[in-house]
């Protein structure tokens, strides 16, 4: 039987506007990508501040396209974080092309270090792909000012960071295209489903092309009577939104900023709770801008048995998870290679745990946690 949970790692908000949005499109009769896609598209495109938006099925979906459309293949490097989830490198991997691991900047900034970027870079190596870890946003002015050096391009996986912010602009728009997820864990949910953004019209148009096979025309545009065949100009792929997913998400978006309030709000609770705990330190105490707050991960002292932790976590009712085991120590990975060593990403990777964190938690569930995890903390320490 499943566990059944006092307090999950995550929640969904489904609410009847939801229900609507889905059986309206029911209704309509028309299922795959359309004119519900196109209205998401311009929706997520406006709200970011990005010229284009690409609906696709999945985050993994749009860092494929991303490294396809910026025309990375074989012999290429490309520089990526190990703490991440491990699509980040994958969709590197997929077009033949080389990840190249740098590590994070140290245990309060838990995203890509600027200085092992560069560190990395070799004549080979043509993109950077940073991940805003947990919704907070990379040191992008330093990211910017290596890529420029190097003439090297940058992608952004925003999976954490829909709406996230740093100096007035948002997660997605600072390098050459944006990724994100709407996996039904992360802040903006369809099920499965992702978004490239990016403000070239070349790139937008590439991605476009290879997320529909190639093709010249879409079905939708035959439906419509504006075509009556197509032409195939490059191998692309299935990676369509559909429309039942697309109305989910304009549904979902209208929602997320003040989602988005309410985790900051639920994470300054956790912190003012758990910041006088010596058994634990907690990532992003000064972080400038404002973070999407996806995730609240925690860093467990030296000595302080993980496994056992989670476990009397557990035994109390409370879920918590790992983000992330380090992609680098994978079996696929593990035998590359290191261009250079990680000391920060193996020290995060063998002590993080992350805690509970939706926007339906209430803060009885946040004291719940943080009662649990002091005790936690007593019972696990060596
Ligand atoms: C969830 C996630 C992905 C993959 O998203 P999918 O939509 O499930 O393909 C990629 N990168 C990061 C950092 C993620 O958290």
């Amino acid at each position: 039987m499943a566990v059944q949970w006092r307090v999950p790692l995550a929640d969904l908000e489904i609410g009847p506007e939801e229900m609507e949005a889905v059986a309206s499109v029911l209704r309509s009769r028309w299922l795959s990508m359309g004119q519900v896609t196109q209205r998401f598209e311009q929706a997520f495109a406006e709200y970011v501040g990005a010229r284009h938006a690409v609906a696709v099925s999945s985050a993994t979906a749009a860092l494929h396209l991303a490294n396809l459309a910026l025309g990375i293949g074989p012999g290429d490097e490309v520089i990526v974080p190990s703490l991440t989830f491990v699509a980040t490198a994958n969709a590197v991997t997929y077009t033949g092309a080389t990840p190249v691991f740098a590590d994070i900047t140290s245990e309060d900034d838990l995203s890509i270090d600027p200085r092992a970027v560069e560190a990395a870079v070799t004549p080979a190596t043509k993109a950077i792909v940073v991940m805003h870890y947990g919704g907070y946003i990379c040191d992008m002015e330093a990211i910017a000012r290596i890529a420029r050096r190097h003439g090297l391009a940058v992608v952004e996986d925003a999976a954490h960071a829909p709406g996230a912010e740093a100096g007035g602009r948002k997660a997605g728009t600072f390098g050459a295209i944006g990724c994100f997820s709407f996996f039904a864990n992360k802040n903006l949910a369809t099920g499965e489903g992702g978004m490239l953004v990016t403000d070239d019209d070349r790139l937008a148009e590439r991605a476009r092309l290879l997320r529909s096979h190639g093709m010249t025309t879409l079905t939708w545009d035959r439906h419509q009577g504006h075509a009556h065949s197509y032409d195939v100009v490059a191998a692309g792929y299935n990676y369509r939104l559909d429309e039942m997913r697309a109305a989910l998400g304009l549904v979902q978006l209208a929602r997320l900023e003040a989602a988005n309030e309410r985790r900051r709000l639920l994470t300054g609770h956790y912190r003012a709770r758990l910041a006088a705990l010596d058994g634990l330190s907690l990532p992003y105490r000064a972080h400038p801008g404002k973070p999407a707050a996806h995730l609240f991960p925690v860093l467990l002292r030296q000595g302080i048995h993980r496994s056992r932790f989670i476990e009397l976590m557990k035994e109390r009712g409370i879920q918590t998870s790992i983000h992330y085991p380090p992609v680098h120590q994978f079996t696929l990975y593990r035998a590359r290679a290191l261009r250079q060593p990680l000391p920060v990403t193996e020290r995060v990777g063998a002590r993080e745990v992350t805690l509970p964190l939706y926007p339906r938690m209430t803060l009885e569930d946040v004291e719940l946690v943080a009662g649990a995890v002091e005790a936690a903390l007593g019972a696990a320490a060596a």
